[in-house]
């Protein structure tokens, strides 16, 4: 098969013939339509994020396909299910985070002491096929094609997770740092719910794209969003904590501020200003947090509510995919087809 493959360290992805994977008992094999390129893709072949120790190594969470062939004793999917494949597949079930009993979300890839991952500890979904544990697939509905399903199995999940981890209630204004893969969602899916929508970006262009997005407002900083009233909650989708850590500003009495992104190398930091007893606010983790959670998100998307807004390149451009999402120049997910 064709896969995109990562040579070594800091290299250019080259899209390559490799052997093509057997589903083992537990696992199907999904011929893969598309694979959307999430930033920890890059930093993982960049090696910000530790390089996966695979050969070759082929990254990709965002895969979503066919099912084409079930291993042995697997019977909740079947040849012609149209799925995608999840961050995290599954865990070893004997350790003592599995012992606790829960769920499988990004927190049991964290966690456990052998979780299966897409693309991090088992190859991902830059290729033209996948093998994944049924545990690590979801079912897609049928009313969302692969290209703009692909986005939302990881940044739909992450951006959907933050908003439920927020707890935002009805009447309170949801603001949302970062308008790029998870950002654009996330103003949308907090739009869908009713919530009054602030975007914070300070790219001035994509200030008009908030707004069709759903934003009511758009603000640069914490600082503007103080002035324009605050925020009740805060989901910080960006890749930058010191933009999390000055927008606190912005953050009303008794506000939640939800972390969702990864900054590789940059700290969050409360400084004495920010008031965070005082207004007792409260910092939230938050990951993809759990199949539910998935599976409203991909409803959502299906009902029309939510629509990621991708540009799709074929699998022999992989490399300038790659290039374009570095550089921050993709509005707002870049897709891969490979069928
Ligand atoms: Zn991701
Ligand atoms: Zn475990």
């Amino acid at each position: 098969m064709k896969a995109a493959v990562v040579p070594a360290v800091g290299q250019r992805w080259e899209l390559r013939e490799v052997a093509t994977p057997r589903p083992g008992p537990g696992q199907v094999l999904v011929r893969v339509h598309a694979c959307g390129v999430c930033h920890n893709d890059v930093w993982l072949s960049r090696g910000v994020l530790p390089f996966p120790p695979l050969d070759p190594v082929i990254t990709g969470h965002e895969a979503v396909g066919e099912v084409v062939e079930a291993g042995p004793g697997v019977t909740a999917r079947r040849p012609g299910d149209r799925v995608g494949v999840t961050w995290v597949q599954g865990t070893c079930g004997r350790c003592a985070y599995c012992r606790r009993g829960l769920p499988l979300t990004g927190q049991s890839g964290m966690n456990c002491a052998e979780p299966v991952m897409t693309g991090v500890t088992v190859p991902g979904g830059h290729a033209e096929y996948v093998v994944a544990l049924v545990s690590g697939t979801v079912p897609l509905p049928d009313e969302l094609d692969y290209e703009t399903a692909a986005p939302l199995l990881c940044a739909g999940y992450t951006a959907w997770s933050a908003l439920r981890a927020s707890r935002a209630a009805p009447r309170e204004r949801v603001a949302v740092l970062g308008l790029g893969g998870v950002g654009h969602l996330a103003v949308q899916y907090a739009r869908a719910c009713g919530f009054e929508t602030v975007a914070v970006t300070r790219s001035a262009e994509k200030q008009e794209l908030a707004r069709k997005l759903g934003a009511a407002l758009v603000v640069a900083d914490g600082t503007q969003l103080r002035e324009s009233g605050g925020a009740d909650v805060l989901l910080v989708t960006g890749t930058s904590y010191a933009a999390a850590g000055e927008a606190l500003a912005g953050v009303r009495p008794n506000g939640r501020v939800v972390l969702a992104g990864i900054d590789p190398q940059g700290a969050f930091t409360i400084g004495p200003r920010d008031m965070v007893w005082a207004n007792r606010l409260q910092i939230v983790g938050s990951t993809h947090n759990g199949p539910q959670e998935l599976h409203e998100a991909l409803r959502m998307a299906a009902e029309g509510a939510v629509t990621p807004l991708v540009e799709t390149f074929d699998r022999e451009q992989v490399a300038e995919a790659v290039d374009a999402v570095e550089r921050n120049e993709v509005r707002f997910r870049a897709v891969v087809r490979y069928a």
